[in-house]
């Protein structure tokens, strides 16, 4: 069956169509992104009211673009399925009701996707990597490990107990008055700096729990700045290496105590591998330390490319289809969740209208 999906979490509408082939293996038959970033970039980041009304103009101009786009009409869709959480409760519930909206009247299941499951099982959409794996999902509101081991069974083994990845990428661009998005604004001026002029702190490094903390560095960053005023462009640029650095250092020390717990719980499988996901996953100096990481460690890599690591609405509907093949579906009352992790049972229900 090929399915539609809608995301509509944050600053990005998007719509695919994904389906499979003869052979089993997915195929994304469209998968069409509108970014708000423009609509965003005067406030230094992403404003909720903007976010709303920007989804609900272009919603149904992007339906029709992934349905043109993959050269199917809708009666030629199985089922549609849109993120209901977590996210900016304005879009999301432009993209469920659109969701729904298509579906109810032409008898289609409508399924309710976690945006982050999307961002879990996208190296199974790309590469079909087989369960179970380890996932670094580092994105602009999260920064986890995780451990899919199926559709729905997931482990979390590490979080960030402040700062997201990404939101300390924004936040030291900000402070250093780079553009908006910050992380590729970082990395661009990182390439033409020494990451070692100004010595930066790596935080939890050594720590036996496999938690991330970000905010201290970006406060280091700030300090730093502060003490150096006013900044040349050679003392950003060294900035901006030294941040990015120490991120990904930090990331690599975490990740290695997490694939030795990865070998200790699965000793016998035979291609064991981690997958990045996420918007900072597109970086290069983080895929470079992952990658002398998965050569050391024997652990093979899985980066998909950067469209399908940023928020994109191939991987809603490719959560969709994992969960439609496994015979579930949603009401069409099935509520919006804002905040809704991918690991807990017991998040708190917000419907529509509170
Ligand atoms: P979430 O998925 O947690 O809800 P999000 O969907 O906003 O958050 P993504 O769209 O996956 O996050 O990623 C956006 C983030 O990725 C931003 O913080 C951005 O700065 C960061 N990012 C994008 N490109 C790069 C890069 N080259 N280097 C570092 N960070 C990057
Ligand atoms: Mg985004
Ligand atoms: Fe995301």
């Amino acid at each position: 069956p090929l399915v539609l999906g809608i995301e509509t979490s944050c600053d990005e509408t998007a719509a695919a169509v994904v389906g499979r082939d003869a052979d089993g293996g997915a195929r994304i038959l469209s998968n069409v992104v509108l970014s708000q970033i423009d609509e965003h970039a005067a406030f230094g980041g992403v404003v909720p009211e903007i976010a709303a009304r920007a989804h609900a103009e272009a919603i149904g101009g992007i339906v029709r673009a992934a349905l043109d786009e993959a050269g199917v009409s809708l009666r030629e869709i199985g089922a549609v399925a849109a993120t209901v959480g977590p996210g900016l409760v304005g879009g999301l519930i432009v993209g469920a009701t659109a969701a729904k909206a298509i579906a109810r009247p032409l008898g289609l299941p409508f399924i309710a996707v976690n945006h982050l499951e999307g961002h879990a099982l996208t190296p199974r959409l790309t590469d079909g990597l087989a369960y179970p794996y380890l996932l670094l999902l580092v994105s602009g509101g999260h920064t986890q490990i995780l451990l899919v081991e199926g559709l729905g069974a997931y482990e979390r083994w590490g979080t960030t107990i402040d700062d997201a990845l990404g939101e300390a990428f924004d936040k030291t661009a900000k402070l250093l008055e780079l553009p908006h998005p910050g992380g590729p604004s970082v990395e661009r001026l990182a390439d033409g700096g020494d990451p070692h002029r100004f010595p930066l702190p790596r935080p939890l490094r050594g720590e036996k729990r496999l938690d991330f903390s970000f905010s201290g560095l970006k406060t280091a960053v700030r300090q730093t700045a502060e003490a150096n005023a006013p900044l040349e462009p050679q003392d950003v640029a060294d900035l901006c290496a030294a941040f990015q650095r120490a991120a990904s250092e930090s990331v690599a020390d975490r990740l290695a105590l997490a694939l030795a717990r990865f070998r200790d719980r699965f000793p016998d499988l035979a291609d064991p591998a981690l997958a990045v996901a996420g918007g900072v996953a597109a970086n290069g100096e983080i895929r470079r330390a992952l990658a002398a990481l998965s050569e050391r460690t024997g652990v093979r890599l899985v980066s998909p490319p950067h469209a399908l690591c940023t928020d994109n609405a191939a991987m809603i509907a490719y959560a969709g289809l994992e969960r439609l093949e496994a015979g579930e579906r949603d009401a069409s009352s099935a509520p919006v969740r804002p905040r809704w992790p991918l690991d807990a049972t017991a998040a708190p229900l917000i419907g529509f209208g509170k």
